[in-house]
């Protein structure tokens, strides 16, 4: 009878990600928080909030952060602070979370799509010059799968026409374009703490940056019904606060955030190589611009069937995103937007996260391998 050693079915999963092993190697620190903030009585904002923005302003090299509800927030209360609303346009990606988007409609102005580059998978500069109008005040790049947007030209096509930048840095906390932090590079730059990203709260959670001082005193109104001074607010604000606990927490993670981010580009490094034989695309990653890998994404035809042979495999992969923002029920503008559209039906996420081990990321490459030589 033949041994069941080695056999597929025996071994154990290889996940996606895995935040319980990230946790586990930290859990007597995020108790200590818990019960601080428990036994410290304040719950919503105070000096916990505080102190992260300063720590997060200190990392990344901004001057100001606001932190806020969520990464949606961070984009809404963003527009809002530069009082962009109905009539004006903003530029964003067709191919990203769609939050980008629907935080521009939120505030009741109107998305304008642009393609990605087919190498970098991030917008492209030359199409957002195309799509500049008399009504467009913004452009909203993002940092995609972890890898810096070109923000040189871009920020260059935004001064030439007068136009603000908000990065949405969801995905790329600790991504440096020219050894400087994204998110710091605009005017606004947007952090979501969701749990899965780079840096993840046990909640939603999220922070504005800027360097502008009187952007930052608006978004602190902003987020807090719009006053400075309690009951007379001097703007139509809203409850978009950071909660201690969710601070607390994310104070233990930011310190190990840089040594989680390198091992995130080791593993990546490590794929590139094993990999490159294959027939899948890279997203490339530019000179000058260094990406903290929160996916490692590879394009492959056959994605689906690709994806089905490493199920069974036991690894576990995902699709960022199945669709183009101009393929969704609420999308209404139409277009074309080729690159965006060979993304959605082509993008395949591996298994990444810091505390992978070797005989894991082998795995994902033997089977991977397997699936396109048999497929
Ligand atoms: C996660 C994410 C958001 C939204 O952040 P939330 O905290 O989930 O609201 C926005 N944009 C991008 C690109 C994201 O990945």
């Amino acid at each position: 009878m033949a041994s069941p050693v080695g056999d597929a079915v025996t071994q154990a999963r290889v996940p996606l990600m895995d935040l319980g092993r990230q946790h586990a190697g930290i859990r007597a620190d995020l108790d200590a928080a818990v019960a601080r903030i428990l036994d410290s009585g304040n719950f919503i904002l105070g000096d916990e909030v505080s102190q992260f923005e300063t720590e997060v302003c200190a990392v990344l090299g901004a001057r100001f952060a606001v932190g806020v509800a969520s990464g949606t927030d961070a984009l809404v209360l963003a527009l809002r602070a530069l009082e962009i609303g109905p009539g004006d346009e903003v530029i964003v990606p067709a191919f990203t979370f769609l939050a980008t988007a629907s935080a521009v409609r939120l505030v009741g102005a109107t998305p304008v799509l642009v393609d990605v580059e087919a190498s970098t998978f991030c917008i492209d500069p030359e199409a957002v010059e195309r799509a500049i109008s008399h009504r467009t005040r913004a452009v909203v790049p993002v940092h995609l799968f972890g890898l810096p947007a070109d923000m040189g030209r871009l920020c260059e096509i935004a001064s030439v026409h007068g136009l603000a930048i908000i990065e949405d840095n969801a995905q790329g906390i600790g991504a440096t374009y020219g050894g400087q932090a994204t998110g710091t590079l605009g005017d606004l730059g947007c952090l979501s703490f969701y749990p899965s990203k780079n840096l993840g709260a046990l909640g939603d959670a999220g922070m504005v940056l800027t360097n502008g001082s009187e952007l930052a005193a608006k978004l602190r109104m902003l987020r807090t019904h719009g006053w400075s001074t309690k009951y007379y607010p001097e703007l139509l604000g809203q409850n978009s606060r950071l909660d201690a606990l969710q601070a607390a927490i994310l104070r233990v993670k930011l310190v190990r955030l840089a040594a989680w981010n390198d091992a995130r580009r080791m593993r990546a490094e490590r794929y590139r190589q094993a990999l490159t034989d294959l027939p899948v695309t890279f997203q490339e990653e530019p000179t000058g611009r260094r990406s903290v890998y929160h996916l490692f994404t590879i394009q492959v035809d056959s994605r689906d069937e690709v994806a089905a042979r490493l199920r069974h495999e036991g690894i576990e992969t995902a699709v960022y995103y199945p669709y183009a923002l101009h393929q969704v029920p609420t999308w209404e503008g139409g277009g074309s937007y080729p690159n965006s559209e060979r993304l959605a039906a082509t993008a395949l996420s591996l298994p990444l996260f810091p505390e992978m081990g070797d005989d894991e990321q082998d795995r994902v490459v033997s089977a991977l391998r397997a699936a396109l030589v048999v497929s």
